[in-house]
């Protein structure tokens, strides 16, 4: 048994990233067996579930939709709020009915960043003990080898490592969509933001090697993709561990040459966002002019206390500069209201810039702390329902900008990559314009896949209503 050790997680030492390659198992211990992975939080964490089912199916798994009739169920957690942490608890009490009463034999396991914290890792060796194994996120590549041992040996598997990580390249992917397409670049953070787990379940920052990044979306662009996400938890400091010279803007370069119809990219750090990335996102016309910029606070004060290493002015240069050269772009941003010391001044503060950026849309939050991180042992000062209040004041405020933004684009045409069938309505499509507005399209189910025009007849609060062009 390898528990998960927060103080050894803590750590950065100036240790050579290894780079290996996956092992594949030529033993198809799963053929026969079916499984089931249910994903929480971020797209990092939606595209390893897809290198979880890449490993599953390379030993003989199949997927199904039916909990109760799978041999294997494994959820691939989230560690960054607390009400993820309750959903996958609530969940594994569904689970345990299910094994108490149709299904005992049903393997239950769990993956992601959940597994890597050490009072979590505890409780469920303590009260969850019909959970058969806990894999970390740093050793995903032996799942097979703990489901395995499980299976063998009908003893619990517990294998978390705590250390700084490294990258593993070629692990086998069952990506979800045939069109668009997750990329790993950078995997950890060295950012330490008072407030988050990330650096702590993920490790530090490695990034992976150019040629490696390039090759996967070349073969991504050849299989029929129009286009890949570039990813990492901070991908503005792609590059910094590992090259002297190349970093994202060469990078975002490289990736734009393979010719892929559409480049994006996510989460940016606004803190390691040079001039250098806003010119080649604004040059290179397959780079959307999307961006995600999360502000968090706007008061000095208050982003001082989170340690994001920039000011409110910092926020706005960098924000300004890339409205003024990325043509149409729009911005989005994370916010989180009820911080430690944060008074209604400085909250007041954070209104004032929401004001003056007019974003795209916010994911905003009240601040809940996740125990181990440097914000748990700061004295809360905003009662649950100041926050709440707050959090209310600020959406309105979002949400007003948000929709102006969306009636903008009434009637106008938009270039949108059609993805699906609309899950509001089956006789219509969906997909998303460059600037990654989900839009409800009605038009012929032959469009899937396709970049096509629209033209936007109507705004709705968090999607758009359009018609097919040509
Ligand atoms: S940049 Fe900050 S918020 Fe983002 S993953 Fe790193 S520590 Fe967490």
């Amino acid at each position: 048994m390898k528990k998960p050790d927060m103080k050894e997680a803590r750590k950065r030492q100036q240790k050579e990233i290894k780079y290996t390659k996956y092992k594949t198992k030529s033993n198809k211990f799963g053929n026969n067996k079916t499984y089931f992975v249910r994903t929480y939080g971020c797209q990092m964490n939606e595209h390893d579930s897809e290198k979880i089912c890449g490993m599953l199916e390379s030993v003989g798994f199949k997927k199904s939709e039916d909990i109760e009739k799978s041999d294997i169920v494994i959820l691939n957690t989230c560690a960054i709020r607390e009400n993820a942490h309750d959903k996958v608890f609530g969940f594994l009490g569904v689970l345990k009915h299910i094994k108490d009463t149709v299904n005992p034999n049903l393997i239950v396991g769990i993956c992601g960043c959940m597994s890597q914290e050490e009072v979590v890792v505890n409780e469920l060796i303590k009260k969850y003990k019909y959970v058969d194994f806990v894999c970390g996120t740093h050793n995903l590549d032996n799942l097979l080898t703990l489901i395995e041992q499980r299976i063998q040996t009908n003893n619990r598997q517990i294998e978390v490592l705590s250390y700084e990580g490294d990258v593993v390249e070629d692990i086998p992917v069952i990506r979800e969509s045939k069109y668009s397409a997750w990329v790993d670049i950078i995997y950890g953070c060295d950012k330490f933001c008072t407030y988050c787990i990330v650096p702590y379940t993920r490790g530090k920052q490695r990034s992976r090697k150019k040629e490696d990044i390039i090759e996967e979306v070349k073969q991504l662009k050849e299989s029929g993709f129009k286009e890949v996400t570039l990813l990492g938890q901070n991908v503005n400091a792609y590059g910094k561990d590992i090259y002297n010279d190349y970093n994202l803007a060469n990078l975002l370069s490289d990736v734009a040459d393979t010719g892929i119809k559409r480049v994006r990219f996510v989460t940016s750090h606004p803190w390691d966002f040079t001039e250098e990335m806003v010119d080649v996102i604004a040059k290179r016309e397959n780079i959307m002019p999307y961006i995600h910029l999360p502000l968090q606070s706007g008061s000095n004060k208050v982003l001082k206390l989170m340690n994001r290493r920039y000011t409110k002015e910092d926020y706005l240069k960098l924000y300004n500069s890339i409205r003024k050269k990325v043509n149409n772009s729009s911005i989005t941003t994370d916010i989180i209201v009820g911080f430690p010391g944060e008074t209604e001044k400085d909250f007041n503060e954070t209104l004032e810039i929401v004001e003056k950026c007019k974003f795209d849309g916010a994911f905003t939050f009240a601040f809940s702390p996740r125990e181990n991180t440097p914000a748990s042992l700061m004295k809360e000062t905003v009662s649950e329902e100041e926050k709440m209040d707050r959090l209310h004041k600020l959406n309105e405020i979002v949400n007003k900008y948000s929709n102006i933004a969306n009636k903008k684009l009434e009637g106008t045409i938009q270039k949108c990559l059609v993805t699906d069938v609309s899950e509001k309505d089956d006789n219509k499509v969906c997909g998303y314009t460059e600037n990654m507005k989900l839009v409800n399209i009605k038009g012929p189910k032959s469009l899937i896949g396709k970049i096509v025009e629209v033209k936007i007849v109507e705004a709705k609060s968090f999607s758009l209503d359009g018609e097919y062009v040509k």
